[in-house]
């Protein structure tokens, strides 16, 4: 593959991997006027679908980007109930609840001018894309993965697939930033192995419309 080599512009960073905390770096360096390449084996940010709830120092994060006020709106009813409740079975007894205010009812912290929202990812992803998207210098590649990396003294050549047409190039770039997940192409191609389980559990997200 090394040999199907087309010369492509380079840039300066290029971040493997186009989930959350790859969009968020995006977003991050756009705002710094560093100019990025993102390159993403996916067809889009839509089809992850793990997190659920967003932190409150993902919140903060966000509201340096200013985006707080759109992650908040994104659509979740704020008269809604937020409580977890532990039963027996849905029609069974209630073991125990976790109270958490509606969105509506306000939030006041001594430590946090956020709080946790509930934001899934189908939705909070491509808020981050599109902020990323419209900052100049950041460019975002769907469908192109990262087959292999060769550092030098300069810098790094990242040899990519183009997943859609099937086209293999490289590219040259001074720093390239593994966002790439738990599976991480990166980590693996610089010979870092993974400690512990890979995977803890098998878990289904599952959302109903009712
Ligand atoms: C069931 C479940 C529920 C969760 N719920 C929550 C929650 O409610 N709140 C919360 O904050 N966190 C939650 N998490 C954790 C959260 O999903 C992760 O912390 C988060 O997704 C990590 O983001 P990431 O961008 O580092 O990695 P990922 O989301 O794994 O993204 C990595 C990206 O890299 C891409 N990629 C990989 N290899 C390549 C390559 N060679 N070339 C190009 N692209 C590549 C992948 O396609 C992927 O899009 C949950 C996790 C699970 C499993």
């Amino acid at each position: 593959m090394k040999n199907i080599s087309i010369p492509t512009p380079s840039a300066p960073v290029v971040i493997v991997g186009g989930g959350p905390v790859g969009l968020a770096l995006a977003c991050d360096l756009g705002r710094r006027k560093v100019p990025v390449l993102l390159l993403e084996q996916r067809e889009d940010c839509t089809e992850s679908a793990k997190v659920v709830v967003v932190g409150v120092r993902t919140m903060e994060f966000c509201r340096q980007l200013a985006l707080a006020e759109e992650i908040h709106n994104w659509g979740f009813p704020h008269d809604h109930g937020l409580d977890s409740v532990f039963v027996t079975s849905l029609d069974g007894y209630e073991l125990g609840r976790v109270k958490t205010p509606r969105l509506r009812e306000g939030f006041s912290s001594r430590f946090s001018p956020e709080r946790e929202l509930p934001c899934p990812q189908t939705w909070f992803d491509p808020i981050l894309k599109r902020h990323a998207a419209s900052l100049p210098g950041v460019e975002l590649r769907y469908q192109n993965r990262v087959e292999w990396l060769e550092q030098d003294d300069d810098g790094v050549t990242v040899g990519v697939t183009d997943i859609s047409t099937g086209r293999q190039y490289s590219l040259r770039t001074r720093y390239v930033i593994g966002c790439d997940g738990y599976s991480s192409t990166v980590r693996s191609l610089l010979g870092i192995s993974m400690r512990g389980h890979p995977h803890l559990d098998v878990s289904v997200s599952v959302y109903v419309r009712i």
